[in-house]
C-alpha cells in the first residue's frame, strides 16, 4: 500500500516509499508459517476470538496479540475453527473469571448466531444447565465431550504458530497433543496423562510464563530432551492446560524399555519425584468384586 504524497521532494518520496513498503515486503517475504506459499496475511495464535472483548469484560485483555504469516489457504481454512475451539473450550468446566464471563456473553452470541449448529459441532451429546452461583443467580453451562481429533488440529496450529513465533522457524516434525483439563478416553490412557502432566510440570518450573495476557493465555517451552523432543503448554483462562509435543522430523522413537513394558500390557510401576504410577494395573480381587465390569479396557496403554 503506497501513499505518494505529492507535495514531498522527489527524494523524500523515495524516503517514505521505503518506509512505506518495508512493513509489508517484510510480511510477504516470509513464508507461510505452515506451509512453503508465501505470507499474504496474519494469523493470530491463539485465535483472536479467545481473548474476550473488552466490552465484555471491561478491561483489554487483547494486548501483544501474536501474529505468524500466513498463506491465503491456511487463513481462510481457519475461521470455522476457531469459532470450534471457542464453543469446546467454554465447554469445560474448571476455567477462571475471565473464562465464565467469556463465555456468559461472546460464546452465547457465537451460539445464538450459529443456532446452536455450532454446539452440537463442537461437543458430542451437549446439553446446557442452569448453575446456581448465588442467591437467585445462574448462568447456563455448557456439558458436553469435546472432539479431540479436531481439537488436537485446532492445538498442533497453534503450537506450530508459537513455535514460529518464539524461535523464528517453523517446525516440519510431528506434533501430538494432550490435554491435561479433561481425561480423553480413547487417546490418553489417565494413568499415563497424570504421569506427563507431572513430568513436564516439574520441567517447566522454573520457565517463564509468556504471553501478554495470561489471566486469558499464556505459554511455555521446554528445552529440548537428549532426543531432541520437546513441549509447549498452554493454558487458557488461568486452569486449562494444554502440552503439545514436538516431534523432529528425523526423531526416532527410543528403544524405551519402560514403554515397550506398557506397551506389551505388563504391570509397569514407575517413581519419579516421589510420585508413583502404576501402568496395567492387574485388578485386585477387591477390584474385581466391586466391579467386576470395570476391566483395565485399554486404560493403561498409552496410545
Ligand atoms: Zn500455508
Amino acid at each position: 500500500m503506497l501513499r505518494i504524497q505529492k507535495a514531498l521532494p522527489n527524494s523524500a518520496i523515495a524516503a517514505k516509499r521505503a518506509i512505506d513498503v518495508l512493513p509489508e515486503k517484510r510480511m510477504t517475504m516470509k513464508t507461510c508459517y505452515m506451509c512453503h506459499e508465501p505470507g499474504v496475511s496474519k494469523e493470530h495464535v491463539p485465535p483472536r476470538c479467545i481473548f474476550p472483548e473488552t466490552k465484555d469484560v471491561q478491561e483489554n485483555l487483547r494486548q501483544n496479540l501474536i501474529t505468524v504469516p500466513s498463506c491465503d489457504l491456511h487463513n481462510s481454512q481457519k475461521s470455522d475453527d476457531d469459532a470450534f475451539l471457542l464453543v469446546s473450550l467454554a465447554g469445560i468446566i474448571g476455567n477462571n473469571s475471565i473464562g465464565y464471563r467469556q463465555k456468559i456473553t461472546k460464546v452465547n452470541r457465537a451460539l445464538k448466531r450459529s443456532a446452536f449448529r455450532l454446539l452440537h459441532e463442537s461437543l458430542s451429546n451437549p446439553r446446557i444447565e442452569l448453575l446456581e452461583y448465588g442467591p437467585n443467580q445462574f448462568v447456563d453451562v455448557i456439558w458436553g465431550t469435546p472432539d479431540y481429533d479436531r481439537l488436537s488440529t485446532c492445538f498442533d496450529r497453534i503450537a506450530r504458530g508459537l513455535h514460529f513465533h518464539h524461535f523464528g522457524t517453523k517446525f516440519t516434525g510431528r506434533t501430538r497433543t494432550l490435554l491435561g483439563y479433561t481425561a480423553n478416553p480413547k487417546a490418553n490412557p489417565r494413568e499415563f496423562q497424570r504421569f506427563i502432566c507431572e513430568k513436564v510440570a516439574s520441567e517447566l518450573k522454573d520457565k517463564p510464563r509468556l504471553g501478554a495476557n495470561p489471566e486469558v493465555f499464556s505459554f511455555q517451552f521446554t528445552d529440548p530432551d537428549h532426543f531432541g523432543l520437546f513441549v509447549v503448554h498452554l493454558q487458557f483462562y488461568g486452569g486449562m492446560d494444554v502440552f503439545v509435543g514436538f516431534m523432529p522430523a528425523d526423531w526416532v522413537k527410543p528403544p524405551d524399555l519402560v514403554m515397550e513394558l506398557i506397551n506389551l500390557g505388563i504391570e509397569t510401576i514407575i517413581r519419579e519425584d516421589g510420585k508413583t504410577y502404576i501402568f496395567n494395573r492387574k485388578p485386585t480381587e477387591q477390584d474385581q468384586r466391586t466391579n467386576p465390569s470395570e476391566e483395565s479396557k485399554g486404560e493403561n496403554t498409552p496410545a
